[in-house]
């Protein structure tokens, strides 16, 4: 089939997005728009573009699980498995109230990119079961991960499809996936799934490595920008382990982190805050707001404080329209995944404020994660010295790469990010080819 962008037809790409809500944009939404923003900046085949718009395929399972008291509650979890023309699927795995098809097949087209702005030899998915985790136990956490992974086993496997952390869970939830699918296959089985505890497979540094690569990626920006580390302030919204972890790095690297977040609202000192000093939310679930602080804000507030640099390391969609005219940062890294709508982003770019993407910025996790499955095929474990220096170098070199395409045409730093992703997955798909 040869598709004619210039016909006069829509794309099921435009029929679905006509027809889904579109307030607040959906993650696929938003992901199918810089896809094509991305493309319209390259010369790529539009057919392959137009395979990129779609997942290759969405498992959607029913999940029961037993409570404590005895009674049967239902759930639905999904695996969106977008691209794997460059090595297996892989992405996390989340449980969030919000969780819907769209978000997670939208979630694991990123993950495509961020694999490929890394030269990773991996494709992209994201899963999650809707759900609020702070409603269950950690006996039920426990039964509803090994009856999830029951429901997608025949679509998982380490060079199949290799979930990973997300928002909701963390190390322990992976430690159950790995033992309820090796248990069944009959051995074990550790580069099913990354992220895991150290003990059982996991790699050192990785629940560290995406805050420690938003630090990485924003010393990079400085620098570009002829800017003095020591003298930056910086406002981190969240305070999850990618926001924690980057304040700390970017604390000990010279910065001055003045404010951070939880759901409750936001801390704020002009002078600095101690970002060691403050419980992320795995040791301490909500203890940002219980800190003393020059002053306390809402999360909103935040997103306009008067900073060097601004780090949406929370949810996604926090950057909409509305808000976008205020920003009152100089340059915006995101640590969530896809915490700028695409009319923000339009408003920020006018505003000549630069917004470094999440598929560069945050993908020290993924990038330890390929180095935890490399370390499970050859069952032999990397010092965290190792871990650090190798997702330094990946890291530098996937900025230079970005850099590159950012200086040799005139977009936006997400155009440059997706333009490296996205010419080494054409490339890829067009020496593979259509088959059958
Ligand atoms: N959930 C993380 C992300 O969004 C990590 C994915 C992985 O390690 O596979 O990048």
């Amino acid at each position: 089939m040869t598709i004619d962008s210039t016909a006069d037809h829509t794309t099921r790409a435009e029929r679905e997005s006509e027809t889904a809500d579109s307030d607040p944009e959906s993650a696929v939404e938003t992901a199918r728009r810089q896809l094509q923003h991305a493309a319209d900046h390259l010369d790529i085949d539009p057919n392959i573009v137009e395979r990129l718009k779609y997942p290759t395929s969405v498992h959607e399972v029913t999940v029961p699980i037993e409570r404590d008291d005895g009674t049967v509650e239902v759930y639905t979890g999904y695996r969106a498995q977008h691209d794997s023309v460059r090595g297996p699927h892989k992405g996390g795995l989340r449980f969030h109230p919000d969780v819907t098809r769209d978000e997670c097949v939208g979630l694991g087209m990123w993950m495509t990119w961020k694999c490929a702005v890394m030269d990773l030899p991996f494709g992209g998915a994201k899963g999650g079961i809707a759900v609020d985790p702070k409603d269950l136990s950690a006996a039920e956490k426990e039964r509803l991960t090994r009856r999830f992974t029951e429901g997608i086993r025949s679509s998982i496997g380490p060079t199949k499809d290799i979930p990973a952390p997300d928002m909701g869970t963390d190390p322990q939830t992976m430690a159950w996936l790995m033992d309820a699918y090796s248990m069944q296959e009959g051995e074990t089985i550790p580069g099913v799934v990354t992220g895991k505890p150290p003990i059982v497979g996991g790699s050192e540094g990785r629940e560290e490595a995406p805050g420690r690569s938003v630090a990485i990626i924003t010393r990079e920006v400085l620098e570009y920008y002829e800017r003095d580390l020591e003298e930056t302030t910086i406002a981190i919204q969240g305070y999850g382990s990618v926001a924690a972890n980057a304040a700390r790095r970017l604390d000990e690297w010279g910065a001055t982190v003045v404010a951070v977040s939880d759901v409750n609202g936001a801390i704020y000192d002009p002078t600095g805050l101690d970002p060691h000093a403050i419980p992320s939310h795995d040791e301490e679930p909500e203890a940002v707001m219980r800190q003393d602080a020059f002053e306390t804000l809402t999360n909103e507030a935040l997103l306009e404080l008067d900073v060097d640099v601004l780090v949406p390391a929370a949810v996604g969609n926090v950057l909409t329209e509305e808000n976008a005219a205020a920003v009152d940062a100089d340059i915006v890294v995101e640590g969530a995944n896809g915490p700028t709508t695409s009319g923000a982003d339009e408003i920020l770019a006018e505003r000549g404020i630069p917004v470094v993407p999440d598929i560069l910025a945050n993908a020290g996790g993924v990038t330890v994660s390929y180095f935890e499955w490399l370390q499970d095929i050859n069952r032999r474990s990397w010092s965290l010295e190792r871990v650090n220096s190798e997702l330094e170098t990946e890291m530098v070199t996937a900025w230079n790469d970005v850099r590159e395409a950012y200086e040799a045409r005139d977009v936006t730093w997400r155009d440059a990010a997706y333009i490296v992703a996205l010419s080494r997955v054409a490339s890829a798909h067009e020496a593979r080819g259509l088959w059958p």
